[in-house]
Parts: structure tokens; sequence; C-alpha cells
């Protein structure tokens, strides 16, 4: 059949396929090299925004900013060619419900990717966790991206993590995410041997409480960690330490509805 037949009851379809919109954010800023290799990943699947912290943010959490006002700079740099960016002088949840409210409505999130792992308990402090966890509160789709530290003497190469995002974002445009529900994503360092679907491990960073003296002779402290946890080969730490990437759906609910019976036993009347 040539192309410029059409069936006189079917109207052809000339109407151009809409390029889905996928918002960047991050915690490390928007200058940092993982933001960087994300952006430029998504260029081949959509219309790509970004929108992320004008300093690094890493830690964070889920702070937005509430008692000043905040900024939202077009920022101009061959790193953002195609695309649209933006910096904010504020956190990545800041910087997701700016993004939302002052761009094209986007079809997802993407946060990332993190130099350093968010395995376990990190969830609960990890910014890059918490913008997706932001979009994830408006409705939209969200993936949080990030990677483990290299060894003291290599660099982060985000070349291979970059390609697997490429791929799974396909592949969660042709899906849908139950509500409330995100993926947080964990690339091992070097090249991974395959994916695995994980559970959350109880990885966290053991307080260690640095103490030091400035030069005046005053005290100052700095939060140190030591990292902790159980690998297991079904959870995340397990993974990315047995060279995996690590893919794990995030659910928003802090319900404990199995301890609910037992508080109603103890708890005082009035
Ligand atoms: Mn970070």
């Amino acid at each position: 059949m040539s192309s410029h037949t059409t069936s006189s009851n079917t109207p052809a379809d000339h109407s151009p396929i809409k390029r889905p919109i996928i918002l960047v954010t991050n915690d490390d800023g928007i200058f940092a090299d993982g933001i960087r290799a994300l952006c430029k990943a998504m260029l081949e699947l959509g219309d790509v925004y970004v929108v992320a912290p004008e300093a690094e943010q890493s830690a964070v959490g889920h702070g937005i900013t509430v008692r000043r006002p905040l900024r939202f700079k077009e920022t101009i740099a061959d790193r953002f060619e195609g695309m649209k960016a933006y910096r904010v002088d504020g956190t990545p949840a800041d910087c997701v419900a700016m993004g939302i409210r002052l761009l094209p409505l986007p079809d997802l999130v993407v946060s990332g990717i993190n130099m350093g792992q968010n395995l376990g308990d990190d969830l609960t402090h990890s910014g890059t966790v918490s913008a997706a966890i932001e979009a994830t509160h408006q409705g939209i789709p969200a993936i949080a991206f990030s990677q483990v530290f290299p060894p003291a003497d290599e660099q982060f190469d985000f070349s291979g993590s970059a390609q697997y995002a490429t791929q799974l974002v396909r592949g969660l445009l042709q899906q849908k995410l139950p509500p409330r529900t995100l993926l947080s994503v964990n690339f091992p360092h070097g090249k991974a041997k395959g994916v695995r679907v994980t559970k959350l491990s109880n990885h966290d960073y053991k307080d260690n409480l640095l103490e030091r003296q400035d030069p005046n002779g005053s005290k100052y402290y700095w939060i140190d960690g030591i990292p902790s946890g159980d690998s297991e080969s079904d959870n995340d730490l397990g993974a990315v330490q047995e060279g995996y990437i690590s893919v794990t759906p995030i659910k928003l609910d802090f319900f404990a509805k199995e301890y609910q019976a037992a508080l109603e036993g103890w708890l005082p009347k009035l």
C-alpha cells in the first residue's frame, strides 16, 4: 500500500506522537555529574526539564522550605543542551514541588543519579529519595537512582547506570505504578552482573559523633557514620554488594497495622 493511500472510513493519524515530559532532579546539586548523566539518558525518551538544588542538599530528607522565599532561576549551560534547566535555592522536595507547578506537568519524575547508595534506612534521610517521594505524593510516577561509592582511588562512572536508567524508564512509561508507590534503584560499583528486585534492608550508618575544637578553642561536632546492616541476597544491600543493580519498590505507608491491636491493649483510657 502506498503511503498516500488512506481508508475513507479510518482517518489517518497525523498527530505527532506525544513525547513524555520527564522532570529530573537530585540532591547533589544541579552541577553534579550524576544528574548530568541522568539528564542525557532521559533526553532519548522525552522532553526533559531539570529542576535541581543550586547547592548540595544530601541528607536533608524531605525538608521543605516554608520560612523564607525561594528562587527558581533558569540555568543555561552546555551540559543542559536540548533541555530546560532551573536551579532552586532549596531542597530536593522544594524542587519537585515547584517544578510540577511552574513547568508542564511531568509524566515522570526521576531523581539522581546520587553519588552514594541509598539503601535500607537511608531512605529516611535521603534527599534523592525524598524528591521521588514528593512526586509520588503529587500522584506522579517517580524513580530514585543512586550509585554506591567507588573505592577511594576510583571515580564515579555513571555510563552503565545511565544506560540502564534509560531501559527502566522506557519500561515504566508503558507501565503504571500502584498508588503511593515508587522505585528506588541502587547501582553497584563497576559493571553490573544483572538486576534484582529487592527488599529493603536495614542498612544505615551507625552514629559516630566526632568532637573537634575550632581555632578559638570551642568544641564543635561532626555527624559521621559507619555503614552497617544485614546483607542478604534478596535485599538491596546484598544485591549491590554482590554486584547487581537493586530495584526496590517503596510504598509510602507508615501505618503499623500489626501493632494497632496491641496498642489498644495497653493504651490508657480517659
Ligand atoms: Mn547526595
